[in-house]
């Protein structure tokens, strides 16, 4: 169909070979310690040792979606096609090739970080850089500061397996983290003075616009360089993909968080604990920790609008909350409620928009509205958001950076260019950048998970 058609161009991802028409290719090596000897026996019915191997063919394909809906009514919001039948959408399988478009002797590998820090860059830093080893790679640096490193003044950082081998035992990256820095253009002038050939960025939605410019860039210039994507961020808000490195990490602490402003509120005189969590517009954190944590009493989101004031607002449950309970937790992601506070138009250094601190206005609007009711709350803020971005990844989260820095090595010795690597259904795969930040993923209002968590918290609509 031309649904089928178009997403297959769409999701194709660039490859060497698109713009140098005549780009050598090279046998790989990579997976010849993959072939494990096997008794005769056992060996029967499988591929003879010369054909078999470990690497991933370039006609591979995962599938997108794998649930099949029989009405549109079970499919309710979630469905993507029209008729709501079933669409094949399939996309490239990571992992390593037979044929490599660099000769490893030739590179020079860098890695950079970028934005705010997020549980896992170490982890995925060490993982390209053993990985890219173990091609036989000798020239490996990272960039220091994110983008801004492509400045002039600051020296490159040689990485090798014995510089990394720890560094996962630590939160943060090794290599610092920055916003805002050089232009496109300077950026690729900087890395054609280093003789760079293999870019690995480790960033969230503006990191990957950033690198699919210098992608495009690249190209205009003809230069055989590899710009590969590690999707970073913590608010789990990429498209398409299952989960990001950190989130996992991030729900984890946060409850840690929770459980602290829970036993708070419980132990004072009707206590209210107010947890900020991360999310600029999506949710997914807030609604994680509170199904998981089980002590929240209501849970605020950016895609779900509410009134604090007013017959069916926050305040008023709050009140039924301390009557009946006596004490109750919220958790509140940033993004949410930003329709309260003052619009001060200021700007990070990437062209963000700063945010207004919507918990710190929920814990005055609290105060405000018990103490006018002549029956003041002990109100408890607590902010995590620091504690949280600098935590040492987790072991699910720990697994899922390595495979995805793996996978971003073979990704650009395969000769793909302007990919991000991602897991989709459990599988690992590539998917061209403009299509995964195109718009942030978010909670979905009517999706099953969203109403799991309002049956858990048992909180009503705030309209
Ligand atoms: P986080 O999830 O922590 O916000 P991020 O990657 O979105 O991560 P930003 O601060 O928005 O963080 O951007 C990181 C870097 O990418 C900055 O150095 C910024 O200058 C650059 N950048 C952002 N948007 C673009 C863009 N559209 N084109 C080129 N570079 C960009
Ligand atoms: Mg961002």
């Amino acid at each position: 169909s031309k649904f089928e058609d178009d997403f297959e161009k769409r999701f194709n991802i660039p490859h060497m070979r698109d713009i140098f028409p005549d780009a050598v290719s090279y046998p790989s090596t990579f997976c010849l310690r993959m072939r494990t000897p096997v008794s005769e026996e056992f060996a029967k019915g499988y591929p003879s040792d010369e054909e078999w191997h470990g690497y991933i063919n370039k006609n591979d394909r995962v599938l997108l979606k794998v649930i099949r809906y029989s009405s549109p009514t079970s499919a309710g919001a979630e469905c993507i096609d029209p008729d709501c039948t079933w669409v094949e959408q399939w996309i490239h399988r990571a992992g390593p090739r037979e044929k490599i478009y660099f000769k490893p002797e030739d590179v020079k590998a860098a890695i950079i970080t970028c934005g705010g820090l997020c549980p896992g860059l170490n982890d995925v830093i060490r993982q390209i850089v053993i990985t890219l080893e173990i091609y036989g790679v000798k020239k490996i640096v990272g960039i220091p500061f994110g983008y801004r490193g492509f400045g002039k003044e600051l020296a490159e950082i040689p990485l090798s397996r014995k510089v990394v081998q720890n560094v996962h035992l630590s939160g943060g990256s090794l290599l610092g983290v920055s916003r805002g820095g050089p232009n496109v253009s300077e950026i690729v002038d900087s890395m054609q003075e280093r003789g760079i050939n293999m870019l690995f960025v480790l960033g969230g939605n503006g990191t990957h616009a950033g690198a699919n410019a210098i992608h495009n860039e690249l190209r205009k210039r003809g230069s055989k360089v590899a710009v590969v994507g590690v999707p970073k961020t913590i608010d789990n808000d990429i498209l398409l993909m299952d989960k990001t490195f950190g989130f996992d990490t991030a729900v984890e602490e946060a409850q840690r968080a929770i459980n602290s402003a829970y036993i708070e509120a419980h132990s004072a005189y009707r206590g209210v604990g107010v947890v900020k969590l991360m999310g600029r517009s999506s949710g997914f954190i807030a609604m994680q920790a509170a199904l998981a944590s089980g002590q929240i009493d209501i849970c605020l989101i950016p895609e779900v609008p509410f009134e604090l004031h007013g017959p069916h607002g926050v305040l008023k449950h709050l009140n039924y909350l301390l009557e009946t309970k006596g004490s109750a937790v919220i958790c509140v992601a940033e993004g949410a409620g930003q329709n309260f506070l003052e619009k001060t138009n200021a700007k990070d250094a990437s062209g963000n928009t700063i945010f207004g601190d919507i918990g710190v206005h929920i814990q005055q609007e609290i105060k405000k509205y018990f103490k006018e009711l002549g029956d003041p709350a002990d109100v408890k803020y607590i902010d995590p958001t620091y504690m949280i971005r600098a935590c040492r990844a987790n072991a699910s989260d720990g697994i899922l950076c390595t495979v995805l820095g793996q996978n971003a090595v073979h990704g650009a010795f395969a000769g793909y260019s302007g990919i991000t690597v991602g897991i989709c259904n459990t599988h690992y795969v590539y998917l061209p950048i403009p299509e995964v930040i195109s718009y942030p993923r978010t909670v979905d209002p009517n999706s099953r998970m969203w109403h799991r968590c309002l049956t858990s918290t048992g909180q009503p609509d705030f309209i």
